[in-house]
C-alpha cells in the first residue's frame, strides 16, 4: 500500500481531534464531553486495527497502546462508582497506576534504542526534568493529601505511585526528545499524545486536591486530543521505525532542551524559596528530592566540561594535523620550528631543517590517478617515520612537500646523515594497490645559523632553496644550504624583472647555427637561438633566461618574437643568394607556448610576413610536452603539422618519453641530444646507444640529426652509422644573422668538408 494517503489521513486525524477539543472546553457539556470522549476511543481502536494491518508496528508497541486504552476507559467508567463501597475505590485508582506503568516501561523500550550518540547527557537532562516535575508534584499535590480524612491509606498509596511513576513517564519522555536520534513524525506524535495525557492527569489531580478550579471538559478534552494524536501517530507510516535506532542529527538545536532542564531545575529552587516543608515527612521527601536532583547535575556538569574538553582537544589537533598522512601540518610545523629555535638560542643548541620535495609526483598523479598518489603520500610519510630518530619531527607542509625537524644536531655531519638516511629510505619500492612504484626525492638541509636564521621562517625557506638546489641538480640527491644560494635567489629575481623588459630594450638577438647533410656537406638548415645582452654589457645564456620566462609565461611574447625574426633572417639568406632556396630554420618551442592557444595562429602569421613556405619551418619540442598535458600538446602539434610546418624532437633521449609517445605524435625529426654523441668516440654503450637510436628513427622513417658535434672523430663515427645530418661547433658555433654568408661560404669552399669529415680530398 501506497504510504502517502495514510500520512495525510494522520494529518487529519491531528485537526480533527483538535477541533473536537476546542468544540469541548466552549460547550462545556458533560454529556457531550463524555459522548466525544467515546468517540476519541473508539476512533483510536478503529486506528489501531488499520495501522496494525497497514503499518505494521512494532509487536509490543500496539498491545501496549490497546491495553493502556482499554484499561483508562475502565479506570474512567468505574471512577465514582463505588462512592459508598470505600474498598472498591481503590480498583479505578490502581487501573490509573497500571497505565502510568505501561506508559513509563513502554517508553523505556522505545527510549532505549532511540538514546542517541551521548546518551549520559541525555539520560541526566531528562533525570533533571523527571525531578523538577516530582519536586512541584509532591509538593503541589501529594503532600497536602497524605493524611486527610476522606482517603484511605491504601488509596493515598496508590496515588503516591501513579504520580511518582507519571514523574517517571516525564522523565522518560525528556529523554526520547533529547535524543540525537532522527525524530520521525511518529515520535513526535507518541510524544504530544503523552504529554496530553500527563496533561490531563495533572488537570484532574490538581482539580481533585483543590489547588485549582477548571471544569472537567477542559482536561477531558486534553485527553482527547491525547488520543487522535496517538491514533494520528499509528496510522503514520513511521510508526513502523518506532522502535528503530533512527540515523543521528548531526547537530540538533538546543534552545528547546536548555529551557525545559532550567525551568526543571527552577522549579524546585522557587518551592523550596517560597514554601516551607510542612511535615517531617515533607522534610524527607524534600530533601531526598533534591539531593538526587544535585547528583544529577553534577553529573551532567561534569559530562559536559569533559565532552567540551575533549572536544577542544579533537579540534585542535585537527587543525594541527595533516587529515592524510596524520603527520604535523604546515602551522604546526611552524611552531615547532619556532620553538627550538627559541630554545636553540637559550641553550646554543643548533636545529636543522630538512626540507623534502617527492620527484615527479605530478607524474604519478597523472599517470596512476589522485588516489594513487595519496597512498604514495601516506607510504612516503611511512617511511620517513620509520627512518628517522625519536627525537626528529616530520610533518607534511603541502602536496608532496615533507619538512623533518631535528632540534639539535651536534654537527654538520650530523645533518648530512640525516638526510643520507631519508634518501636510503626511497631505495625500496613502495607498495600499492596499483603494483609496486618506486619515488625518489630532493632534500634541501638547513642548521640554524644566528647569522643567517633569525625566525622559522627563514629556516624553512632556507631549506626550500637548498631543495630547489638539489632538484636543479638531477633529483634525488641532498643539497645543503649556503649564503650564495640566497644571492642566486635575489639574482634571479632581478633576472625575472629585467626579462620582461628585455624585449622593448631590444637586448634580445638571435644567432643562428647551421646544420649540414653529412653525406654532401651542404648547409640544409640553421637553428635559432636566443641571445639576451643586457644594457650593463653582461650575456645571460638561454640556460639561464629560458627557464625563468616559461614560469613566468614571457616566453610567450620572445618566442613569437623570434619566431618571426628567425623566419625573416632565413628569408633575407635564400633572397641574397646565401643559401639554398629549400634551407630550413629551427626555431625551440617550449611547451608553454604550444599551450598558448593563439600559438597556432602566430606560427601561421610568421611565415606569412616573412614569405616562407611552412615546410621550411622546424618547431624543436623536447620529450616533455608529450608527457606533462599530452592531449594539449597533441591538438596543436596536428594543427601545425596541417600548416604544413614540421616537428623535431629536441635533445633527444634526456626525457622520458615512451616509444609509444613517438607514434601517437606527429614527429618528422629526432635530434639525438650533445650527452650521447660527446660519448661516441670513447665509449662503446654510447656508440651503441646511438646506434639504436638511429636504427629506430630510420625505421619510423624520422630525419635523424646529431647535436653538439665537437670532434672530427664524432663526426665520422656517425656518419658510419648513416646520421642524416648534424650540427655543432665542430661545424660552425652559433653566429650572428649578419656572418652568416661568410660562414657558409666557409663551409661551403671546396674540399673544406671532406677535410672536417677527414677525408683526403
Ligand atoms: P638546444 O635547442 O638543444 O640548443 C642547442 C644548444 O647546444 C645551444 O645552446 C647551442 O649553442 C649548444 N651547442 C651547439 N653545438 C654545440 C657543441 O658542439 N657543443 C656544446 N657543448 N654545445 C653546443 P644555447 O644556445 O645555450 O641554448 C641552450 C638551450 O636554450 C637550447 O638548447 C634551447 O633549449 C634553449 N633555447 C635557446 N633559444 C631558445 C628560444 O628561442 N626559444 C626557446 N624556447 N628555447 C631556446
Ligand atoms: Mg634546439
Ligand atoms: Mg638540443
Amino acid at each position: 500500500m501506497k504510504a502517502a494517503p495514510y500520512a495525510r489521513i494522520s494529518w487529519g486525524l491531528i485537526a480533527t481531534g483538535l477541533i473536537l477539543a476546542v468544540v469541548n472546553s466552549t460547550v462545556q457539556s458533560i454529556e457531550l464531553s463524555n459522548a466525544l470522549y467515546l468517540v476519541a476511543t473508539v476512533q483510536l481502536a478503529i486506528a489501531l486495527v488499520i495501522a496494525v494491518r497497514v503499518n505494521k508496528p512494532d509487536r509490543v508497541v500496539w498491545p501496549s497502546l490497546l491495553l493502556i486504552v482499554v484499561l483508562s476507559t475502565s479506570a474512567q467508567l468505574f471512577d465514582g462508582s463505588f462512592t459508598n463501597r470505600p474498598n472498591l475505590q481503590a480498583i479505578p485508582e490502581f487501573l490509573f497506576l497500571a497505565v502510568q506503568a505501561i506508559l513509563a516501561s513502554g517508553l523505556i523500550f522505545i527510549v532505549r534504542r532511540r538514546l542517541g550518540s551521548d546518551p549520559l547527557s541525555v539520560l541526566t537532562d531528562g533525570l533533571i526534568v523527571g525531578l523538577g516535575a516530582w519536586f512541584f508534584v509532591w509538593t503541589v499535590l501529594l503532600q497536602p493529601i497524605i493524611g486527610t480524612q476522606n482517603q484511605t491509606v491504601l488509596i493515598s498509596v496508590i496515588q503516591g505511585s501513579t504520580l511518582v511513576m507519571s514523574a517517571v513517564v516525564l522523565f522518560t519522555l525528556a529523554t526520547l526528545l533529547f535524543g540525537d536520534s532522527m525524530r520521525s513524525p511518529s515520535v513526535s506524535l507518541v510524544a504530544g499524545a503523552i504529554a496530553c495525557t500527563l496533561l490531563g492527569d495533572f488537570l484532574y489531580a490538581a482539580n481533585d486536591a483543590g489547588r485549582i478550579h477548571i471544569a472537567s471538559t477542559f482536561s477531558s478534552a486534553v485527553y482527547v486530543v491525547g488520543l487522535f494524536l496517538a491514533s494520528a501517530a499509528f496510522i503514520h507510516p513511521s510508526i513502523s521505525s518506532l522502535t528503530e535506532r533512527g540515523p543521528i542529527v548531526p547537530q540538533r538545536p538546543l534552545a528547546g532542551r536548555l529551557i525545559v532542564t532550567t525551568s526543571a531545575l527552577i522549579l524546585p529552587v522557587l518551592v523550596l524559596a517560597l514554601t516551607n516543608p510542612v511535615d517531617t515527612l515533607d522534610r524527607v521527601v524534600q530533601s531526598i528530592s533534591i539531593l538526587v536532583l544535585t547528583a544529577a547535575v553534577t553529573a551532567r556538569v561534569i559530562h559536559s566540561v569533559r565532552a567540551n574538553a575533549s572536544t577542544q582537544r579533537q579540534l585542535i589537533s585537527s587543525a594541527q594535523t595533516d587529515a592524510l598522512t596524520g603527520l604535523p601540518n604546515r602551522s604546526l610545523m611552524i611552531s615547532l620550528v619556532n620553538n627550538s629555535l627559541l630554545t636553540a638560542k637559550n641553550e646554543s643548541r643548533q636545529p636543522t631543517v630538512l626540507f623534502i620535495d617527492v620527484d615527479r609526483f605530478k607524474n604519478i598523479n597523472d599517470s596512476l590517478g589522485h588516489q594513487a598518489g595519496d597512498a604514495v603520500l601516506v607510504a612516503v610519510a611511512q617511511r620517513l617515520r620509520n627512518a628517522l630518530p625519536h627525537r626528529c619531527v616530520v610533518g607534511r607542509i603541502s602536496g608532496d612537500e615533507f619538512v623533518i625537524l631535528d632540534p639539535d644536531t651536534q654537527d654538520p655531519s650530523d645533518a648530512m646523515q640525516l638526510a643520507d638516511r631519508v634518501l636510503e629510505s626511497f631505495n625500496e619500492p613502495l607498495t600499492l594497490r596499483q603494483g609496486d612504484v618506486f619515488v625518489s626525492a630532493s632534500i634541501g638541509v638547513s642548521t640554524y645559523h644566528p647569522s643567517i636564521t633569525s625566525t622559522a621562517d627563514d629556516l624553512l625557506r632556507h631549506a626550500d632553496t637548498a631543495m630547489y638546489r638539489a632538484k636543479d641538480a638531477g633529483r634525488n640527491c641532498v643539497a645543503v644550504f649556503d649564503e650564495s644560494m640566497l644571492e642566486r635567489v635575489t639574482q634571479r629575481l632581478a633576472i625575472e624583472t629585467a626579462l620582461y623588459r628585455a624585449l622593448e630594450r631590444r637586448e634580445l638577438r638571435l644567432v643562428h647555427q647551421p646544420i649540414v647533410d653529412i653525406d654532401m656537406g651542404d648547409v640544409v638548415g640553421f637553428e635559432a637561438l636566443m641571445r639576451w645582452h643586457r644594457d650593463d654589457g653582461t650575456m645571460i645564456s638561454p640556460a639561464e633566461f629560458i627557464p625563468i620566462a616559461e614560469e613566468t609565461g614571457t616566453i610567450v611574447p620572445l618566442g613569437a618574437w623570434a619566431m618571426l625574426e628567425a623566419l625573416t633572417h632565413l628569408r633575407g639568406w635564400i633572397t641574397q643568394g646565401l643559401c639554398r632556396s629549400d634551407a630550413t630554420m629551427s626555431v625551440n618551442v617550449s611547451p608553454r607556448q604550444l599551450h598558448d592557444p593563439n600559438f597556432v595562429a602566430a606560427v601561421n602569421e610568421a611565415l606569412l610576413r616573412a614569405h616562407v613556405p611552412p615546410e621550411q619551418l622546424w618547431l624543436e619540442v623536447t620529450e616533455s610536452v608529450m608527457i606533462s598535458q599530452p592531449e594539449q600538446a597533441l591538438d596543436a602539434l596536428n594543427a601545425l603539422c596541417d600548416l604544413g610546418v614540421r616537428i623535431a624532437i629536441d635533445d633527444f633521449g634526456t626525457g622520458y618519453s615512451s616509444l609509444s609517445l613517438l607514434q601517437k605524435f606527429p614527429i618528422q625529426r629526432l635530434k639525438i641530444d650533445k650527452s650521447f654523441v660527446s660519448g661516441v668516440a670513447q665509449d662503446e654503450s654510447a656508440r651503441a646507444l646511438v646506434r639504436t637510436i638511429i636504427a629506430m628513427g630510420d625505421s619510423l622513417g624520422l630525419d635523424m640529426v646529431a647535436e653538439g658535434i665537437e670532434t672530427v672523430q664524432q663526426l665520422q663515427i656517425l656518419a658510419e652509422m648513416k646520421c642524416a645530418k648534424a650540427q655543432g661547433f665542430l661545424i660552425s658555433h652559433p653566429v650572428p644573422p649578419e656572418l652568416m654568408g661568410s660562414t657558409i661560404a666557409a663551409l661551403d669552399a671546396f674540399g673544406a668538408w671532406n677535410k672536417l669529415r677527414g677525408k683526403n680530398s
